[in-house]
């Protein structure tokens, strides 16, 4: 059996048994999930894609976004836990300080350090550049101000890729951007937990800082100014992580409406029999496929260090409208039901739309895409 199948494997019985039968009721309550927490760092999904040599299990991304897509099609929120975690260790482990290596990517990996990134600011998020947080040298330290929306895992992680100014007055403004990675202390609060549409259970929070002291050392890579090229860096792979969920979305959308269309009558026979359902049927699951082909490709090209901002934003693209337009289907097939809260339907539709959103909006990955298709191929 290869290490990829092996790997799945254990992941298809962590579901059954730790995952599926208490989704509904986590979902419902938007309950942070500690237990499932734990057995996902005892399968080693925080240093999921951390370098053996740090104590990570170093997959390469193509078995990784598989390891997302199977995870998303039962709870999308479980997948933001480690992704966003992942995006993170991967900037220290690409560009990080030896020094900072040794010391973080071991607790990274093992998940007692858990975290994510902190770009978005409330009057910010497509436009990196126009940030506010400052970060000002004082001896050995900086003394970080601003604040930061939308972080995931804000609240039960501890330590965040921070994206700040250390030089207001750079042009072009993002040679005055850095990476910090910054671990919760004085100075740096949880000033409170967003609530949202869907995407229940993992935290999204507002987190502020005020003269918060982070040493010098914690400067990822030791050399200001490539803060933005940095985190940008981690958002190809961010957008392949994103794109797999979509696929898992997109996936469990069409499951759930292939068995209900077998299962519910009208006019005597199968809706599936409604040549109106089936037609829906089969473009899901061509939307679907279409969408794991292209997130493979992105992956496969990631994995072989070629450039592939373009195809993981294609991937992105495609992948996540699918999820968004099978949820909104699935809801078709199942009626009145699926309007229902007691099927698994309406929560597909409620966690597809931020799929859209983040990581990079869809129009973003739209300009992404344009422009290089006109680096690529000069008239
Ligand atoms: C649940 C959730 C979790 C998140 N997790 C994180 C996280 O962990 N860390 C983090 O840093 N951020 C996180 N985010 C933030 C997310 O990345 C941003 O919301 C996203 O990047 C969009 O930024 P914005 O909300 O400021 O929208 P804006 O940038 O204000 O955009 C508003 C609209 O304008 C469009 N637009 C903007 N500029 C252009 C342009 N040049 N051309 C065409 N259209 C444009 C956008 O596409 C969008 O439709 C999260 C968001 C959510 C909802």
């Amino acid at each position: 059996m290869s290490d990829e199948h092996a790997i799945l494997d254990s992941i298809e019985a962590f579901l059954r048994r730790d995952v599926i039968p208490y989704v509904h009721a986590l979902e419902k309550s938007d309950t942070w999930p500690a237990e499932i927490v734990a057995r996902m760092r005892d399968l080693g999904l925080f240093g999921a894609m951390i370098d053996p040599e740090y104590g990570g299990l170093g997959l390469p991304c193509a078995t990784y976004a598989a390891i997302v897509e199977r995870i998303a099609r039962e709870w999308m929120s479980l997948t933001g836990i480690f992704n966003s975690h992942l995006i993170m260790a991967a900037a220290v482990q690409r560009h990080g300080t030896p020094a900072q290596k040794r010391e973080f990517l071991p607790q990274f990996a093992s998940g007692e350090i858990r975290g994510g990134l902190a770009l978005t600011e409330p009057d910010c998020g497509t436009d990196l550049q126009a940030i506010r947080t400052t970060a000002r040298r004082d001896g050995d330290h900086y003394v970080v101000n601003g604040t930061k929306t939308w972080i995931s895992n804000g609240i039960h992680g501890s330590c965040f890729a921070l994206l700040v100014k250390t030089d207001l007055d750079a042009s072009p403004r993002h040679r005055g951007m850095s990476l910090l990675l910054a671990e919760k202390g004085p100075g740096f609060t949880v000033s409170r937990k967003l609530e949202k549409l869907g995407y229940k259970g993992i935290d999204s929070a507002e987190l502020v800082f005020q003269d918060y002291r982070v040493p010098v050392d914690r400067l990822i890579g030791g050399v200001e100014g490539l803060g933005l090229k940095h985190a940008l860096s981690g958002l190809e792979l961010g957008r392949i992580n994103v794109a797999a969920r979509g696929v898992g979305v997109a996936q469990a959308a069409l499951d759930q409406s292939v068995r209900y269309a077998q299962l519910r009558k009208t006019f005597g026979k199968p809706i599936a029999q409604h040549q109106a359902i089936a037609l829906k049927l089969a473009d899901m699951a061509t939307r679907t496929e279409a969408a794991r082909l292209l997130v493979g490709r992105a992956a496969e090209m990631y994995d072989r260090g070629v450039r592939c901002d373009m195809e993981a934003g294609m991937a992105k693209l495609f992948a996540t409208e699918a999820a968004l337009e099978n949820a909104t289907e699935a809801m078709r097939v199942h009626g009145g039901y699926g309007y229902s809260t007691e099927f698994p339907v309406e929560r597909l539709y409620r966690d597809a739309p931020l799929l859209v959103i983040g990581e990079g909006t869809n129009e973003l990955q739209r300009l992404i895409i344009a422009r290089q298709l006109i680096e690529r191929n000069p008239a």
